[in-house]
């Protein structure tokens, strides 16, 4: 995927990003715009256009990332008051940047899980 890629650019240094952490197959850097006190999001370093991609594709690495997301909960200290941890995939999910991503979210209170119900 490489140069079309926004987050393949972060991983290849192309693009600047803030890194709180990084395993060999991962990566985690914080959303340049964040939408709670703690927005961290969470990568594989390989190229899977959407989270369910990802874990079709190959299961272990998408682990991988979650056990990223976790370390990062921790090292924001999340652990006690909770944190919220989505994947935004395709259009009725809202994604934006099609390289599988986890958004670690907390810090305050997150409110309801979606902005309005179906009803
Ligand atoms: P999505 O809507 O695809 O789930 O989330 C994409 C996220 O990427 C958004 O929260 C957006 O603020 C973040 N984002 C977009 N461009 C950049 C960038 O260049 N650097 C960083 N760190 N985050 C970005
Ligand atoms: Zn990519």
């Amino acid at each position: 995927m490489g140069s079309d890629c926004l987050f393949c650019r972060i991983v290849a240094g192309e693009i600047p990003a803030t890194v709180v952490r990084e395993t060999p197959a991962t990566l985690a850097f914080r959303d340049i715009d964040p939408k709670a006190p703690v927005h961290v999001l969470v990568i594989p370093k390989e190229h899977y256009a959407d989270v369910a991609t990802l874990a079709q594709g190959d299961p272990a690495l998408a682990g991988e990332v979650l056990a990223t997301a976790a370390a990062v909960a921790e090292d924001e200290g999340l652990l006690g008051d909770g944190f919220r941890l989505m994947f935004n995939t395709g259009a009725y999910g809202g994604q934006e940047v099609f390289h599988a991503h986890a958004h670690v979210l907390g810090g305050a209170p997150l409110g309801p899980m979606l902005a309005r119900s179906i009803a």
